[in-house]
């Protein structure tokens, strides 16, 4: 499942390529599932608005539309295997394909899902995605240190808690603790203040690395480009299961806390 470095990755990607055109005509598959919000409602919003910004909020990716003057936004969530990609109109479309959206610019920007877990919706006119939780690379401190207060969930749970924290996913979450030198079983209401100020620091600067990286290519996502990142060249728990910790040498180790993988150094994490 692509992660905020992931989502971050392509939708700076497809803003690079799509801000600024015209949304031609659209075309929706109509598959139940993929349709947060009615297709006729989605193609209502975009045919023939401009697209003046594609962003990330939280595993979100947000295209903000201007038409008549009046704001909206279409909301892509990639889900498991969602994908979302900038394609000549003469590119053969891939099975699974969702929406395509025909730009001024004479590409498509389509959506690709085969497991169909993505979503597709429009925000109305005059109100602004925010996500349910906090950005974690934007959290001030003490905001930060007051999600997880009286929290009895291990430490990892509370990470990966949407409703605290959205966009942290499986991977980040275990690299962020290693780095933190915090077990993921650990109790987060327990947590001193030292552990939830190097725990933010080890966030950000993961997030911060992957999204430099591409994102991770350990799941079957793509970037707009259909080149995949590589940050899982530099994870040092995560699917290292029995590996030499790349601190210490102790085999790391692989638990299950909230029905998640979970992997970390007994030695480097207290
Ligand atoms: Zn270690």
């Amino acid at each position: 499942m692509p992660e905020l470095p992931e989502v971050e990755t392509i939708a700076n990607g497809v803003q690079a390529r799509i801000h600024g055109q015209t949304i031609r005509s659209v075309w929706t598959s109509n598959k139940p599932q993929t349709f947060k919000s009615p297709p006729d409602e989605i193609i209502e919003a975009l045919t023939g608005s401009r697209i003046e910004r594609v962003h990330r909020v939280g595993k979100t990716i947000v295209v903000d539309l201007s038409r008549r003057k009046k704001p909206a936004q279409f909301l892509v969530h990639l889900g498991m295997t969602g994908r979302l990609l900038v394609s000549a109109p003469d590119t053969p479309v891939p099975p699974h394909t969702h929406a395509i959206l025909a730009l001024s610019g004479g590409q498509e920007l389509r959506f690709v899902d085969a497991r169909r877990f993505g979503r597709l919706s429009v925000v109305a006119p005059d109100t602004r995605y925010e996500g349910p939780g906090a950005e974690p690379l934007t959290v001030a401190l003490e905001e930060f240190i007051g999600l997880f207060r009286n929290r009895k969930t291990p430490i990892k749970a509370a990470l990966l808690n949407q409703s605290l924290l959205h966009g942290v996913g499986n991977i980040y979450a275990d690299e962020a603790l290693f780095h933190a030198g915090i077990r993921p079983s650990r109790h987060a209401g327990r947590l001193t203040r030292a552990d939830l100020t190097r725990l933010r620091e080890a966030l950000i600067k993961v997030l911060t690395e992957a999204i430099q990286l591409g994102g991770s290519s350990v799941s079957d996502y793509v970037d707009a480009d259909g080149v995949a990142g590589f940050f899982q060249l530099h994870h040092h728990v995560y699917s290292r299961t029995g590996q030499p910790c790349r601190v210490c040498a102790t085999p790391i180790k692989r638990i299950v806390i909230g029905g998640r993988s979970t992997h970390y150094c007994s030695t480097c994490q207290k």
